[in-house]
């Protein structure tokens, strides 16, 4: 799929924009238009209902060691900024970034690509920050010029190695930065802390600096108290909590992928430490089905397990869920999601202070002076089971999506193009978003087939019917063919059309977006039906 034709059609049809565009827009901010907004709410509800809402605690899922429970949370994205300073975030949230001393540019040190090259006898790295599409050509065109060869003697270029990233390279004095004519003016790499800063009230030192979450998750720790001491919740069970997290990115890329401002849909569950590498083993299976069922099937959804030697210590697993994004080169992934077991990491460090994460087991980090570097709030986040008396500090499981990511993976799977008759019968190419039922923005659309001899006053009553039970749209402009194209690109599953039959028997003919079947129903049952059909894809097996 060519990710520049879905990005157009996202701008086109209104399904994203860029931030404060008509002032040139602000890098890594991105808006959801009128129909990314319905997208965007859906992923989230979805998420939420098949997570929380319709969550069942009296029954054991399939896969499930027990029966547990769901809950919700919804926090500030300012909290108090020693939480940052426990869970870790302040001191070690950073990625590395170079610099470029000729074009005073900055770079994410590991996004920077580029190839070996040699040509009247110097060897270079030729690097490019372009797409992946575009890089090969982007970086022979650097190298002629660098070389001062013209392009017909491309063929004195002699590239050694494939496209690699920066941090495979040691020899920084031999590489040509992205946008640099001289060799060897990008810096060493050094840390970045990737939260935004703040200041809260109205004197603005720094003993009033607060910082914008970069994760919902220290959220969910740091109330854990509060909902088990405000609610009758049993370990296990789990706190969900959606809203807006930011990142200071150093180089935002690849559309809504990496953003600086973002949603995400995150869980801690909570569990005895002896059940927690189950209790992992079921989120991550269950997690990856929710994917799947809603539409990411094919070989593009990928679950990948965390090697020994990328785990803390801590963990006894984590796992991404990706999917191959076009924009990606052949056979890489981008993370959708993470589920980590966390051990009791987390509601330690809240309790205690910062834990040293290199320790085994974890102690508390000591400042120069040998005092905790940061203390924790010193409450009691340990929990007591009032059946079996036993104390414990709970364990944690974490799956951590993203919910742009989501609608953006999804829009990438749902984007289609195929072959459809007009209203002729001749086949045409059409372009279709193939967006499961439960995440299309519209659900239905409702067309008189011409504006006169009734049909508009008939297609208004089933739109008025239809209003309260679904997101649904009204159309009578133009041909009919190219309503129905609208809605293709749209992801709209159905259309209800009003025709001259309509006007002796009452029935209209639903079209089905993706198999282009047409049926006819009465009027008076076109609620019953569309409930129908949206209710039979509305059945997931997570
Ligand atoms: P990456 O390695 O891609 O930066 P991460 O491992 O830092 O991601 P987590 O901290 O595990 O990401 O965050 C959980 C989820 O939040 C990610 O799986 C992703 O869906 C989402 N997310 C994280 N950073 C961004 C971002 N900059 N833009 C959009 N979504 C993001």
């Amino acid at each position: 799929m060519d990710m520049d034709k879905l990005v157009s059609l996202c701008r086109r049809r209104g399904f994203l924009f860029q931030s404060s565009e008509i002032y040139g827009g602000l890098n890594g901010f991105w808006d959801y238009g009128p129909l990314g907004v319905e997208l965007k709410r859906n992923v989230r509800e979805t998420w939420w209902r098949d997570m929380v809402t319709r969550h069942n605690e009296l029954e054991v899922p399939p896969g499930a060691p027990t029966a547990y429970e769901m809950t919700g949370l919804d926090c500030t994205i300012i909290m108090h900024p020693q939480v940052w300073k426990c869970s870790g975030h302040y001191d070690l949230f950073h990625d590395h970034m170079v610099d470029c001393r000729e074009s005073q540019r900055r770079y994410r040190h590991d996004q920077v690509r580029g190839r070996w090259v040699e040509a009247k006898g110097q060897r270079v790295f030729v690097t490019t920050m372009a797409e992946t599409d575009a890089e090969q050509q982007e970086v022979e065109h650097r190298a002629l010029k660098f070389f001062h060869l013209r392009p017909k003697d491309a063929d004195q270029l002699r590239w050694d190695g494939s496209f690699v990233t920066l941090p495979h390279v040691d020899d920084l004095a031999r590489v040509l930065g992205p946008d640099a004519k001289q060799l060897g003016t990008l810096t060493p790499p050094r840390e970045f802390n990737l939260m935004f800063k703040t200041y809260v009230g109205a004197l603005g030192g720094e003993d009033s600096a607060a910082f914008l979450r970069p994760e919902t998750a220290q959220g969910i720790f740091v109330n854990f108290r509060n909902v088990v001491d405000s609610t009758r919740v049993r370990v296990p069970f789990g706190i969900a909590q959606i809203g807006k997290s930011f990142r200071n990115e150093i180089t935002p890329r690849n559309f809504t992928f990496r953003s600086r401002e973002f949603e995400q849909m995150e869980i801690e569950f909570f569990c005895h430490p002896s059940a927690s590498a189950d209790w992992y083993r079921y989120w991550r299976d269950r997690r990856v089905a929710w994917y799947t069922d809603l539409g990411l099937a094919g070989e593009r959804l990928r679950l990948r397990e965390h090697g020994p030697e990328e785990l803390s210590h801590y963990s006894t697993g984590t796992a991404d869920i990706e999917y191959a994004f076009p924009f990606l080169p052949d056979g890489e992934f981008g993370e959708l999601e993470g589920i980590a077991h966390r051990g009791d990491f987390d509601l330690r460090s809240h309790m205690e202070g910062k834990l040293d994460p290199k320790t085994c087991p974890l102690e508390l980090e000591k400042g120069p002076d040998g005092r905790p570097r940061w203390r924790g709030s010193g409450k009691d986040l340990t929990y007591r089971d009032d059946l079996t008396g036993e104390r414990f500090i709970p364990h944690v499981v974490e799956p951590s999506a993203g919910a742009d990511r989501a609608a953006l993976a999804f829009l990438c799977e749902a984007y289609t193009e195929d072959q459809a008759p007009d209203e002729h019968g001749v086949l045409q190419s059409r372009t279709v978003l193939k967006l499961h039922p439960r995440l299309a923005p519209i659900k239905a659309a409702v067309f008189p087939l011409v504006k006169k001899d009734g049909m508009p006053e008939i297609a208004q009553e089933i739109y008025r019917a239809l209003k309260p039970h679904a997101v649904v749209f009204y159309d009578e402009k133009g041909a009919v063919g190219r309503r129905y194209r609208r809605q293709d690109e749209a992801g709209t599953p159905y259309c209800i059309t009003v025709d001259g039959q309509t006007l002796t028997d009452r029935t209209v003919t639903i079209r089905d977006r993706d198999s282009l079947a047409q049926w006819r129903v009465r009027v008076d049952d076109c609620v019953d039906e569309l409930r129908k059909l949206l209710s039979a894809g509305d059945r997931t097996r997570s």
